[in-house]
């Protein structure tokens, strides 16, 4: 089947995400036929360097041998099985794993397949508690500006990008939204960690108002990963703590985009030395294989849904809750964690991507806020064109690179195991890529 006719049969049967499909008429759909390691390769071939772990997912490179195998072992052995009633090893090693993982303060793992019903399951699990407790009145959400937290209607509640939510705002109950810490906003002679205590102190304003109807505050920590790869410090972390512990309102940390080791940090809340209530992991827990998240949550929690009455339990669900192959994929990814003590490796990585970015773009007329979190590097582009973003990936794709930028901002979010020719590759791609899009 020559690729031409895939691309039709693709255009015509099948709704792409988060694309308007009639611009598809102008830019091709890139059909891909294998993975190795870092690279896509296409029907003709040709070789694209994936800069963006094809939506943040992927940890490990594509057809990772070590994942492979742990799969294909899981496959002969059990698919399936519901887990309501039943239980398996995989989704039992996992969930002690994780718990370790957290010192056993997050000691209780729930499962769905996506990352919006891991926000959602968030959700009702805070309002479920404070309903226990007698408190139904808080049932509010509080997030920050620029928050991407899920596109599902309950998760856009939390999520404030527009274009994601506008055409829903009636079917949504919008929460409150508290100003982004982000660092760029600093004004003269201000840190980063002096502009998270200025987007602190109205949190702080806005929980003594509204703390007898607010169930949680939810963050993505660290990283405002869909509005852009918003930074900021972990000072915002430690204060946010603090006042949801002063103000009895939960702390949510959707690491979906920012865990697994993302940040530098297994999970980004480490970095602000906190635990939140309620942990939200997806995209890379699975290493970017099968759809697979999961909430975290204390004994507190836990204990105030454990009782006679059926109703007092968490009774959400759905039909791959805990699916074993997803959770095997994802012991192996945190085998390769263990094995080849990734996150100190990646130090010496992100170091070397940065040294290669900053090399290419540090000095660029048109580059603005150079940022880098571990494994996450971005910068603006001080352009007018509105087309930017697909003119950038366009001609990143002529240059070898699969590089998709938000708005203005050209972000880098690799898988980890690039080597030097590839970091090479990838930043003389964005390089060119660069020219291109703003000729
Ligand atoms: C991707 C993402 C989600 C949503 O996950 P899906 O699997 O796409 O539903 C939620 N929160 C954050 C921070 C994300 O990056």
């Amino acid at each position: 089947m020559s690729s031409n006719t895939l691309l039709d049969r693709s255009l015509k049967a099948v709704w792409h995400p988060c694309t308007q499909m009639k611009q598809h008429e102008t830019l091709p759909l890139i059909p891909i036929v294998r993975g190795e390691g870092p690279w896509l390769i296409d029907a003709d071939g040709r070789r694209l360097l994936d800069g963006i772990s094809s939506w943040w997912v992927n940890l490990f490179g594509h057809c990772n041998p070590r994942i492979n195998a742990a799969l294909r072992d899981q496959l002969e052995r059990l698919e399936h099985v519901m887990l309501a009633g039943f239980t398996h090893e995989p989704v039992v090693e996992l969930s002690e794993r994780l718990a370790t993982l957290t010192g056993q303060r997050l000691g209780h793992a729930f499962y769905a397949s996506d990352g919006a019903s891991a926000t959602e399951i968030a959700l009702k699990m805070s309002v479920h508690y404070w309903r226990n407790l007698g408190r139904p009145e808080k049932s509010r959400f509080v997030s920050l500006s620029g928050s991407y937290h899920g596109e599902t209607v309950g998760a856009l509640a939390v999520t404030d990008v527009a274009i994601f939510r506008d055409a829903y705002a009636p079917l949504v109950r919008a929460g409150s939204l508290v100003p982004t810490p982000d660092s760029r906003l600093a004004q003269d002679g201000e840190s980063p960690a002096d502009v998270a205590r200025r987007a602190a102190a109205v949190l702080e304003a806005y929980l003594a108002d509204h703390h007898r109807d607010t169930a949680a505050l939810i963050v993505e920590p660290l990283v405002q990963g869909a509005s852009g790869m918003v930074m900021y410090d972990p000072e915002y972390l430690r204060l946010a703590r603090s006042l949801c512990d002063c103000y009895e309102v939960h702390l949510i940390a959707d690491e979906i985009a920012v865990g697994c080791g993302r940040t530098g940090t297994f999970f980004a809340c480490e970095q602000a030395g906190i635990w939140p209530d309620f942990i939200c992991l997806s995209k890379g827990i699975s290493g970017g294989y099968l759809p697979l998240s999961l909430v975290l949550t204390t004994d507190t929690i836990y204990a105030a849904f454990y009782d006679d009455a059926t109703s007092r339990g968490f009774l959400h669900s759905h039909s791959y809750t805990g699916n074993p192959l997803a959770c095997r994929a994802a012991l192996a990814t945190l085998d390769i964690f263990e094995q080849d003590n990734v996150l100190a490796a990646n130090r010496g990585l992100a170091q070397r991507i940065g040294d290669a970015v900053r090399e290419k773009f540090g000095d660029h007329p048109m580059v603005r806020h150079l940022r880098q979190r571990g494994m996450i590097l971005a910068f603006d582009v001080a352009t007018e064109r509105p087309d930017f973003a697909r003119r950038f990936f366009a001609a990143g794709l002529e240059h070898g690179v699969l590089l998709r930028p938000i708005g203005n901002t050209v972000y880098f979010m690799p898988p980890y195991v690039l080597d030097d020719l590839q970091v090479r590759h990838l930043v003389d791609g964005a390089t060119a890529a660069l020219v291109k899009a703003l000729a």
